[in-house]
C-alpha cells in the first residue's frame, strides 16, 4: 500500500470515529473542526495551562500517602466511614470503580439514588449517558477507565454536598488519584471542578481548556445529568471529549 493510500485510509477511519462520537452524544450539527483543532493545540496542557490555575490547584493540600499507596489501602482506610454527616442517610458507600491503573479518570459530584442503591458510581440515566460517551464515543470500555465522585455518600434529596462534607471526603479522592496516577482527569460539573481545582469559576467558563491538578491535565466538562436537561450542551461535551482523546493519544505516544 503506498503512503497516499495509507493516509487516505487513516483519514476515513478518523472521520468515521468522529461521526460515531457525534452520534453517540446526539450531536446533530457536524463541524469541520479546523479552527477548533488549532485552538486545541495551543490549548494543550503542556503549553498553556494558566499558571494562576496551576498555582491554585497546587495550593490544594494533598493528604499524607504513607498508608494509601494503593486503591485497596485507600478503601480500607475509608472503612465504614462516619467522618461527615452524609453517613447518616446513605445505604452504601460509593467508593468508585474501574481499572486501578486507568489512564483516564472521571470525577462526578456524589452518588445519586441508583448509585446509593447499588454502591456503584454514575449509574441511572446520567450514568448511562456517560457510558455511551466512553464506549460509543471514545471507544474505550467503561471498565478501562476509573469513575468516582467527590463525596462517597449520597446527599439527601439529591442536594449538593456542603463545603464541610466536601472538605472531609476529598482527602480520599486525592488518595485515589495518587494511587491510580491517571494521565488525564475529567471533572463532571461544577462541584467536582470547584473541589478538585480549588476554584469558584463556573464549568461553563472553565470547560474546553486544560487545567492542572498535581501535574495531571484536567478537563472540566458538563455533568451528564446536565446534558439530560440541556441536550444542546452535548456539542460542547463532544468538543471536550475530542481534546481528552487527543491528549491521551499524545501521552500514549510519549510513553511508547
Ligand atoms: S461522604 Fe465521605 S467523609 Fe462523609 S461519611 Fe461518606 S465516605 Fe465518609
Amino acid at each position: 500500500m503506498d503512503n497516499l493510500h495509507k493516509e487516505f485510509i487513516e483519514i476515513v477511519a478518523d472521520l468515521r470515529a468522529h461521526l460515531e462520537l457525534q452520534k453517540a452524544l446526539g450531536v446533530k450539527v457536524v463541524e469541520t473542526g479546523a479552527s477548533e483543532h488549532v485552538r486545541n493545540i495551543s490549548d494543550s496542557p503542556a503549553s498553556s495551562a494558566a499558571p494562576k490555575r496551576e498555582q491554585a490547584a497546587r495550593s490544594v493540600e494533598t493528604p499524607a500517602l504513607s498508608e494509601s499507596s494503593s486503591l485497596g489501602a485507600v478503601r480500607k482506610e475509608l472503612g465504614d466511614c462516619t467522618r461527615c454527616s452524609l453517613h447518616a442517610s446513605r445505604k452504601n458507600i460509593v467508593f468508585g470503580e474501574g481499572a486501578a491503573d486507568a489512564r483516564l479518570l472521571f470525577i462526578g459530584e456524589g452518588p445519586g439514588v441508583d448509585d446509593d442503591e447499588q454502591g456503584r458510581p454514575l449509574r441511572g440515566e446520567a450514568g448511562g449517558l456517560l457510558t455511551k460517551i466512553i464506549e460509543n464515543g471514545m471507544k474505550i470500555k467503561r471498565s478501562e477507565v476509573y469513575i468516582c465522585t467527590i463525596v462517597k455518600c449520597r446527599p439527601p434529596e439529591n442536594r449538593h454536598p456542603e463545603p464541610e462534607e466536601i472538605m472531609t471526603c476529598i482527602a480520599y479522592l486525592k488518595k485515589q488519584i495518587a494511587a491510580i496516577k491517571p494521565r488525564v482527569i475529567v471533572t463532571l460539573g461544577n462541584t467536582a471542578t470547584h473541589a478538585l481545582l480549588n476554584t469558584t469559576e463556573g464549568v461553563t467558563k472553565l470547560r474546553g481548556g486544560w487545567h492542572v491538578y498535581e501535574g495531571i491535565p484536567v478537563m472540566p466538562t458538563f455533568h451528564p445529568a446536565y446534558l439530560l436537561r440541556v441536550p444542546s450542551a452535548k456539542k460542547q461535551v463532544w468538543e471536550d471529549v475530542q481534546k481528552v482523546m487527543a491528549e491521551l493519544e499524545k501521552t500514549g505516544k510519549r510513553e511508547a
